[in-house]
């Protein structure tokens, strides 16, 4: 599966803890990264100052959906559970492989 042209949700929607250039205290979720260009790809994509957790994320059908609003919408849903004290966290990290981020996400459904 390739990523949808235009997307960026999951440069976004999820929080980063680790440092990056522009956001030396990470990412916190629903804020646009500093990295991310206008048209929505990663200007520091293939460089060694992108995150790991960037190259983590790979396209899927259930985390990307049918649009980029059904992505921030699941990706948000996602930040959320995977909260510490969450209960379901567990599960869903597991699956989408998230486990460790979170921030606020009560902003996580403004786009740029
Ligand atoms: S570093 Fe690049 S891939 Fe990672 S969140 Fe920012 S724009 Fe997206």
């Amino acid at each position: 599966m390739e990523c949808r042209a235009g997307c960026g949700a999951c440069c976004i929607a999820p929080s980063i803890t680790s440092p990056l250039p522009g956001m030396p205290q990470g990412k916190p979720a629903g804020v646009p990264c500093a990295q991310l260009l206008p048209d929505m790809r990663c200007a520091v994509f293939g460089r060694p100052e992108r995150p790991s957790f960037c190259g983590s994320l790979r396209p899927a059908a259930d985390m990307c959906g049918d649009s980029r609003e059904q992505a921030i919408f699941w990706l948000s849903r996602l930040e959320e559970e995977t909260c510490p004290g969450a209960p379901t966290a567990r599960m869903i990290s597991g699956k989408a492989g998230l486990a460790g981020v979170c921030e606020s996400a009560a902003d996580a459904h403004v786009l740029p």
